[in-house]
């Protein structure tokens, strides 16, 4: 059982033949809108795997948040902890151009007006839940109420410090495990991906910056990092660190590919599995994504991952 400190924006997604210029009115080819939102898409993800997750989620009293509510439903999720804080939901505004490239706007609206109350409310489905999932699209203070709460029942604490920003020190307190990627890495642990390196070099390179690292994070158990194609290294204190290669995949837009890793792992995690298994499936998870277009449909179900990791 999974809870997970969630957010939601309908992203919209525009396709244009290139990217308009300041002042510019370009016609665009297509447009498509859907739920979404870094939080939202582990809760799915996670619930697709066969786990129980109930989320807490700001969203607005729009045709956005009906939305929202109806994919809860369809996705067997409680609406308990979704709270309509505002008369817009959160909104993703995409321009895609023909060579994929992106320009993006993002206004995360009632996902801050999450406050710690909010929290609190869910404290039995906190308490109940094996761990929680957090990251940085969603209130400041409704998080480290999450937190506080997992933390008391000596629940599992997850964070994906993203978008990157310095997570403070009280929040990092109640951490116990950090997933970040390339990027986040590079802020985190002030360490740069070697230019044409192999995973295992990565896993060098990262556990000697990481050194720095646990010194600050006391109560860390575990920091694991995905490195796209190349797959995933975990490391752990005093622990040689554990790299599990990518799978080799045809790849269609890694969008949300993160997502779905996270997804992946903690519902192998929280089933027992061991680490290594845990990574193998999550690598699974995040290239399944990768394969198929959009975010929402791209989140692996548990047939799709089986009949893949069977190939
Ligand atoms: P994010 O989506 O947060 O930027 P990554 O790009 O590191 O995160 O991807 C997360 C995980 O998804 C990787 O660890 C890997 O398992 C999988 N993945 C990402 N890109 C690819 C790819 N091109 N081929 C295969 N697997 C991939």
């Amino acid at each position: 059982r999974l809870f997970v400190a969630a957010n939601f924006v309908m992203a919209c997604c525009w396709r244009v033949q290139r990217l308009p210029r300041e002042g510019e009115t370009l016609l665009s080819s297509s447009f498509a809108a859907e739920p979404g939102g870094k939080g939202l898409n582990v809760a799915i993800g996670a619930r697709r795997l066969g786990a129980e997750v109930d989320a807490l989620l700001g969203i607005g009293r729009d045709a956005a948040g009906d939305r929202l509510l109806a994919l809860l439903a369809e996705e067997g999720m409680a609406p308990d902890h979704a709270y309509r804080l505002a008369d817009s939901s959160g909104h993703g505004c995409g321009l895609i151009d023909a060579h994929g490239r992106n320009s993006i706007a993002v206004c995360l609206g009632p996902n801050l007006l999450l406050e710690p109350r909010h929290a609190d409310a869910a404290a039995e489905e906190i308490a109940r839940a094996d761990a929680v999932y957090g990251q940085f699209e969603t209130s400041l203070g409704a998080l480290q109420r999450v937190f506080e709460i997992a933390a008391r029942h000596g629940r599992l604490t997850v964070l994906n410090p993203s978008p990157y920003q310095p997570i403070p020190a009280e929040l990092l307190a109640l951490t116990r495990v950090l997933l970040a990627n390339e990027v986040e890495a590079a802020e985190l642990l002030d360490w740069q991906l070697p230019q044409g390196a192999s995973l295992s070099d990565c896993a060098a390179s990262l556990d000697a910056a990481a050194q720095a690292f646990w010194p600050r994070w006391p109560q860390g158990q575990l920091l694991l990092l995905t490195l796209g194609a190349l797959g995933a290294v975990a490391l752990r204190r005093d622990r040689p660190p554990l790299a599990v290669p990518g799978f080799a995949v045809a790849v269609q837009d890694s969008m949300g590919a993160g997502d779905a890793f996270a997804a992946g792992l903690l519902t192998q995690l929280l089933s027992g599995q061991d680490l290594a298994a845990s990574l193998r499936v999550a690598n699974a998870c995040g290239a399944l994504m990768c394969m198929r277009a959009g975010v929402l449909q791209g989140l692996p179900r548990a047939a799709d991952l089986q009949a893949f990791l069977l190939r």
